[in-house]
């Protein structure tokens, strides 16, 4: 297939990262995008995108005819972000300018300039009073607990409601107003959120049905027992499940993280 993106060389890629630390540059966000994979001791994971700041092939955000493929490539036409914000900016429908791109990369150098000298200052993000309250309920429903709760269940058998009803309430209030937040960036993980949480239900209620005290799951020792043929495809969808429920997860750490921030 040939390949009309003017892509950014892994050099480059590298170079975007450290001139801001590998912290992300979109306004008030602060997110590492590196740091050490759980796995292993010689590992680690970037999280991190290299986005361009005029697209990479025409019909992108703020393509520019009139630049060379060597300048679309060049240092200057990119920028270090997060993954949400790297597809919040890649987005079709974008609608963040050149101007503004330019002025958070500006931003988050001149920050990384600063933090050579000085330790980083637990900030105050200063959100509003009703962000806050909506941040707590949030948090309140996804604690810590429930996260490893969550993440931890192996869903091969039974599921306790208590891993299951939560997500239920959650999406009761994904088209309530009251619960979406002013903050720009607490409302991209808020529809984060959603988006996993419809991902796992969807994949979950194709297989579970509920019960007062438990959700009825795959038995897989009964399948091996009655259906030995189907042992391979309820194996891969309860691998699927527990992979969905670790992105549901992960997403609500990051609210967590920001309340424990406040
Ligand atoms: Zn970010």
């Amino acid at each position: 297939m040939p390949n009309n993106r003017d892509d950014f060389t892994p050099a480059i890629k590298r170079d975007l990262a450290d001139r801001v630390g590998w912290i992300c540059s979109y306004p008030q966000c602060g997110q590492s995008t590196i740091g050490p994979a759980s796995e292993s001791e010689a590992e680690k994971i970037n999280n991190g995108i290299a986005a361009h700041i005029c697209a990479a092939a025409p019909g992108g955000p703020r393509y520019d005819s009139s630049m060379s493929p060597a300048e679309r490539k060049s240092i200057s036409n990119g920028i270090w972000m997060c993954r949400n914000h790297g597809n919040l900016i890649d987005a079709d429908d974008s609608n963040f300018s050149v101007e503004e791109l330019k002025q958070w990369k500006k931003d988050a150098e001149s920050a990384a300039y600063a933090r050579l000298s000085y330790p980083i200052q637990s900030q105050s993000v200063g959100y509003s009073q009703r962000d806050i309250n909506i941040l707590v309920a949030y948090t309140d429903i996804f604690s810590y607990q429930y996260i490893q709760q969550l993440i931890n269940e192996p869903f091969r058998a039974k599921v306790p409601v208590a891993v299951i009803d939560p997500l239920y309430n959650c999406m009761n209030l994904m088209g309530n107003p009251n619960y979406s937040f002013n903050a720009p960036d607490l409302e991209i993980i808020r529809k984060e959120l959603n988006d996993k949480i419809i991902a796992f239900n969807t994949h979950f209620s194709k297989e579970s049905g509920g019960n007062p005290t438990y959700y009825d799951y795959i038995d897989l020792n009964l399948i091996r027992q009655r259906n030995p043929n189907s042992v391979d495809y309820y194996v891969k969808y309860i691998e699927n499940t527990q992979l969905l429920a670790s992105c549901v997860g992960d997403v609500a750490m990051k609210l967590l993280n920001i309340r424990a921030r406040l």
